[in-house]
């Protein structure tokens, strides 16, 4: 390839712009995006876990005020017993009625325990609802500052990408045809790349002595290829 010499640096850089673009920023934003991603799955399982646990709080309440009602029925009993056995002297239902009435304290006490047992279950899942709560705000906190830092890198990427795209337009509006149609028809995946006189800009192969001067040594004026990939070398000066 012809081309001046002033000119060949933007014909290396009309390739890396064209081959990474905004390539580390698009990077940078798919990680925030991974960081959000991740982020709300964790919301997602702790609300399953929040919604199990406020079952469980109501099953519980349940368990109590079911245990409440009994003994209700129970106490009204003992009283019913209380107030028959003062009202008879007829030993045989006397009898009764006493057994009556130690059964039913004996139920009342049995009551009494299952309670507080339910009542120390329902502190126990409330405490618990109000725990995955807490755990619950920090995370939408995070996740607020995830969805902004996805934006930012968003907004930085095609930023980036636009004023890519308007260098890589001018390069291509400012380097003769000829050029850019070599260039665009290249059999090199890298087109064009720097040469520092040793290694190749494109595929990064170390040239054999014989051949690095080879390319030094042309005229100033050209383009020469690498012997290893074809891609268009421009030389580094200076
Ligand atoms: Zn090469």
């Amino acid at each position: 390839m012809r081309l001046a010499a002033h000119l060949q640096p933007m014909l290396a850089e009309l390739a890396r712009r064209e081959r990474v673009g905004a390539g580390a920023l698009k990077k940078e934003e798919q990680a925030e995006r991974d960081t959000l991603e991740a982020l709300l799955a964790e919301r997602a399982e702790e609300r399953n876990a929040r919604a199990a646990s406020q079952m469980s709080t109501e099953d519980q309440r349940w368990a109590v005020s079911r245990i409440e009602a009994d003994m209700r029925k129970l106490t009204r009993r003992e009283k019913a017993n209380v107030q028959a056995l003062g009202a008879t002297t007829d030993p045989e239902v006397r009898r009764d009625l006493e057994h009556d009435l130690r059964s039913t304290r004996s139920k009342l006490k049995e009551q009494q325990k299952l309670l507080r047992e339910a009542e120390r279950k329902v502190s126990a899942a409330e405490m618990n609802t109000m725990a995955t709560g807490a755990e619950s705000d920090e995370l939408d906190r995070k996740i607020e500052t995830a969805e902004r830092a996805v934006a930012a890198a968003q907004h930085a990427t095609e930023a980036a990408e636009a004023s890519n795209n308007e260098r890589v337009a001018e390069i291509r509006a400012e380097l003769p045809e000829e050029a850019v149609r070599l260039y665009d028809t290249s059999s090199s995946a890298f087109g064009a790349a720097f040469f520092n006189g040793r290694t190749c800009g494109g595929c990064s192969i170390i040239l054999p002595a014989a051949q690095a001067s080879a390319i030094m040594s042309a005229p100033a004026d050209s383009v020469p290829t690498c012997p290893e990939c074809g891609t268009y070398l421009v030389r580094e000066r200076g």
